[in-house]
């Protein structure tokens, strides 16, 4: 199976300031992109949401960079 690899680059630009990146979407792996688990009810067969996706069989990272002065 391919992974796909996004690179982020940290370089300042001018004032620092925190950045947030937010990445494509990606299969989640829980799930394996289902969105849920069957689960057996008393009305018969049923869905159980994915805890991690929330029922989107996908999901994304949000990564946050934080600039601090070199105190040493
Ligand atoms: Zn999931």
């Amino acid at each position: 199976m391919s992974i796909k690899k996004q690179i982020v680059e940290l370089e300042p630009s001018g004032r620092i300031h925190n950045e947030a990146f937010v990445s494509a979407p990606m299969t989640c792996r829980y799930c394996n992109g289902r969105g849920g688990f069957p689960i057996d009810t008393v009305e018969g067969p049923s869905m159980e949401e994915c805890p991690d996706c929330k029922g989107t069989g996908e999901v994304i990272a949000v990564v946050t960079v934080e600039w601090k002065p070199n105190k040493r």
